[in-house]
């Protein structure tokens, strides 16, 4: 089924009045350190009371009972940044239902991480998951990270962690040959000690982003949970293995997205995988 068809099935764009406060600050115009705290924490109580009220004046009012009633059976699941401003729920206006959502910096599939494993393997085999949706961001603190100069001196164990995650980012920044990023590393390599994080208008600092994503998208592709998936398509469609053996085993196609934080749309990357010998669903024309 092609995409667009599934999608205004469940995304529903809800009015405008009913948006939600991106903010914790007061309006006063004083600094954050004079927001009461009890009132930043009170935009958490309005949010969640306003929420409940748009379910139930919703299509299907009925949805939050419905889905502890039925169960998941998201039709996407989501890999992307942990940035704040790119919640998958908040930027594709979807319901509950919609994503099995995984986040990390910079939108990364590790094969040593267990957690985005488990989610890859849980959301394909068990959830029936058919499209998996990788989502850079142009303008990523994680991407930028990986450009600049890492820091020096004393590193506490957390910001350790930080440079280790990003670590892929790096040797994908030095080792790529995409000219805009050929031509921030030759400038980089000219300027002076420490490189700063790059401007989110930078033609390699973008491309970079972009490379991450189709990276991510290549990787999960060549993981075993997808790979044993396709191999189950190719040779009948049962599945073979675990404890859902003999369920017909579904399409899976993973897709690689970039947000623009400054326009808040998406582009497409054109990367989209999908089984051998199957018609990929494109987005067509994102507008
Ligand atoms: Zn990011």
């Amino acid at each position: 089924m092609h995409l667009s068809t599934i999608a205004p099935l469940i995304l529903v764009f809800l009015s405008s009045t009913h948006a939600h406060p991106l903010t914790v600050r007061d309006g006063s115009g004083e600094g954050e350190g004079d927001v009461d705290p009890s009132r930043s924490l009170s935009v958490l109580v309005d949010g969640n009371k306003r929420f409940r009220e748009d379910m139930a004046n919703s299509e299907n009012p009925n949805i939050i009972h419905d889905l502890a009633t039925n169960g998941q059976h998201p039709p996407f699941l989501f890999l992307g940044c942990s940035d704040s401003r790119v919640n998958d729920g908040t930027i594709f206006d979807a319901l509950p239902g919609t994503f099995f959502t995984e986040r990390n910096i910079a939108n990364q599939y590790h094969r040593t991480d267990i957690n985005v494993q488990a989610s890859l393997a849980y959301g394909l085999t068990e959830l029936g998951v058919e499209h998996v949706i990788v989502m850079g961001h142009y303008g990523c603190g994680g991407v930028a990270a990986s450009i600049a100069s890492p820091p020096s001196g004393n590193i506490d164990a957390a910001g350790d962690a930080v440079q280790s995650w990003i670590q892929p980012i790096r040797e994908l920044y030095a080792t790529s040959t995409r000219p805009e990023i050929v031509s921030l590393r030759q400038s980089n390599s000219n300027a002076s000690a420490p490189i700063p994080p790059p401007k989110i208008s930078n033609p390699g600092f973008r491309a970079l982003v972009e490379e991450n994503v189709k990276h991510t998208v290549q990787t999960i592709a060549e993981d075993s949970v997808v790979v044993n998936i396709y191999h189950d398509l190719a040779a009948g469609g049962k599945r073979e293995r675990k404890r859902s053996a003999g369920e017909e085993v579904k399409n899976v196609f993973i897709h690689g997205l970039v947000y623009d934080l400054e326009t808040g749309k998406i582009v497409d990357l054109g990367v989209s995988v999908g089984p051998p010998g199957v018609d990929v669903p494109t987005f067509g024309s994102l507008q």
